[in-house]
């Protein structure tokens, strides 16, 4: 029996559940449609932005390649969108923020965020 990724992925799950449903939808899509379980960031108190609220509005995913990083965002993206009033910001997004973490998938939502289509897997 096989627990390894879903270890990883329940030890950290407290923040997933202190998370916004419609971010826990995401987060869970991530999981089952491209196996990403590995959370490298969630709840940051220190945070001024999406990884400082509560409920949590931003958690990253572990993803070691760009193109498949950018597949997953762009999957995402299609699926929902994250303030109709402001279109270029988007719920995925794959990226190296300097920060030292390298290269993640960092998803977030709004309290406008919408699903966009009704197509699911
Ligand atoms: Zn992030």
């Amino acid at each position: 029996m096989n627990l390894g990724p879903e270890l990883i992925f329940h030890l950290k799950n407290l923040d997933i559940l202190n998370a916004e449903p419609m971010l826990q939808d995401i987060i869970m899509a991530a999981w089952e449609k491209f196996g990403l379980d590995v959370v490298t960031s969630g709840y940051r108190p220190s945070d001024k932005g999406t990884h400082g609220t509560t409920p949590l509005r931003a958690i990253d995913l572990r993803c070691r390649d760009s193109v498949i990083g950018n597949h997953i965002a762009k999957w995402v993206n299609k699926r929902w969108q994250y303030d109709p009033d402001r279109p270029k910001m988007n719920c995925a997004i794959c990226h190296d923020s300097g920060s030292g973490k390298g290269l993640h998938l960092h998803f977030q939502v709004h309290p406008n965020t919408i699903r966009i289509k009704n197509k699911w897997w």
